[in-house]
C-alpha cells in the first residue's frame, strides 16, 4: 500500500486509464475477429402468454464465446460495438441469424415470433429498414414473425429517424416493443405518435414487486396506461411464482424470465418447445 500511495496520483490515474483504453482496443479487435470467426451465437429465451400459459415468442440474445469455455456478455461488448461502429456488421449478423432461426422454426413447426434488440446507432442507420426487408424476403420469412425491441432513449434522441423507421416496419408487418420500459426519464408523448405494440417492463421493477409498494404502484400504473393506449405489456425478469401471479392477476399480457427458462442455444430451445 505504501508503494501505491507514494506514486504520483496523476500519473497513476493516467496509466490506469491507458490500461483501460488498451483493454478496450483489444476487445474491439477481438470482437471484429469474432464476427469473422463465428464465435457469436444467438441464444433464445421464451416469452409466455400469461392467460394461456403458452410460449408465443422468444427473444434473441447475443452471446460471444471467445474460446471454448469462456464467454463475454452483451452488456460488456454491445456498448463497445456501439462506440466503435462495429454494431453495424454485428447488427446485420444478428438480423440475418434471426431470419435464419425463423426458417428453422418453420421446419420444426414452431409457430412463434422472434424479437431482436436494436441499439441506437443501428436505428440511425438509414439502411436498416432495407436490410431487414431484403433479408426477410431473401430467406422467405414472414415479417409478421419479427419483432424489434428498442429503448425509449432511441426514440427520443432520434425522433424523426425513428418515426420513419417504425412506420416503414409497421407497414411491412414487423411489431415494435419498447425495451427496459420504466427506467427512462423521457416524456411519454412518443407513445401516442409512434406505432408501438408492446411495452417491456424492466426487470428492476419486477424483481421486488412482492415486497416493494412503490415498484408495485409503478407496475400497476404502467399496466393501466398500457390498457388505455391499447399496448400489450411484457414483464421482463420474472423469477418467482409470486411475481407471475401478481402480473397475471393484474392482466399483464406476457412474461419472460428465469422462472420459466434462461436464454438457451437453438438445439436446447427446439427440445424445450417439444
Ligand atoms: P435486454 O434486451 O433487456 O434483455 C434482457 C436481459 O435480461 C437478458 O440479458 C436476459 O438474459 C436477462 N434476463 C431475462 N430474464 C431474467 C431473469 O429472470 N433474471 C435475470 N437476472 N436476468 C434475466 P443479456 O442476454 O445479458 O442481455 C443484456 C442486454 O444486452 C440486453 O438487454 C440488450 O440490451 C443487449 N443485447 C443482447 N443481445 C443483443 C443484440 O443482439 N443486439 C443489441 N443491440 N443488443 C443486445
Ligand atoms: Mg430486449
Ligand atoms: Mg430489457
Ligand atoms: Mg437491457
Amino acid at each position: 500500500a505504501a508503494k501505491l500511495f507514494s506514486q504520483d496520483p496523476i500519473q497513476f490515474y493516467s496509466s490506469d486509464l491507458k490500461t483501460a483504453s488498451e483493454a478496450r482496443l483489444r476487445l474491439e479487435s477481438q470482437l471484429r475477429e469474432a464476427i469473422a470467426k463465428e464465435q457469436l451465437q444467438v441464444y433464445l429465451q421464451p416469452i409466455y402468454d400469461l392467460s394461456s400459459g403458452r410460449i408465443v415468442k422468444a427473444e434473441a440474445l447475443l452471446r460471444w464465446f471467445p474460446t471454448k469455455d469462456s464467454s463475454i456478455g452483451p452488456d460488456v461488448f454491445i456498448p463497445i460495438a456501439e462506440q466503435t461502429g462495429l454494431i453495424y456488421p454485428l447488427g446485420k449478423w444478428v438480423i440475418t441469424k434471426v431470419c435464419e432461426l425463423l426458417t428453422v422454426f418453420k421446419q420444426h413447426n414452431i409457430n412463434i415470433k422472434l424479437a431482436m434488440n436494436v441499439s441506437p446507432r443501428q436505428v440511425s442507420d438509414r439502411h436498416l429498414f432495407e436490410f431487414i426487408k431484403s433479408t426477410a424476403e431473401r430467406l422467405g420469412v414472414d415479417a409478421h414473425k419479427l419483432e424489434l425491441e428498442l429503448t425509449e432513449g432511441v426514440l427520443v434522441d432520434n425522433y424523426n429517424k425513428a418515426q420513419k423507421l417504425l412506420n416503414s416496419l409497421r407497414e411491412m408487418g414487423v411489431t415494435i416493443a419498447i425495451d427496459d420500459f420504466g427506467t427512462g426519464y423521457s416524456s411519454l408523448s412518443y407513445l401516442k405518435h409512434l406505432p408501438i405494440d408492446h411495452l417491456k417492463i424492466d426487470r428492476s421493477l419486477i424483481s421486488d414487486i412482492d415486497t416493494n409498494e412503490d415498484d408495485r404502484a409503478i407496475v400497476l400504473a404502467i399496466l393501466a396506461m398500457a390498457t388505455q393506449l391499447r399496448l400489450k405489456v411484457i414483464a421482463e425478469g420474472v423469477e418467482t411464482m409470486e411475481q407471475q401471479e401478481f402480473l397475471k392477476q393484474h392482466r399483464c399480457a406476457s412474461a419472460q424470465g428465469f422462472y420459466y427458462a434462461k436464454p438457451m442455444p437453438l438445439e436446447s430451445f427446439i427440445a424445450f418447445m417439444k
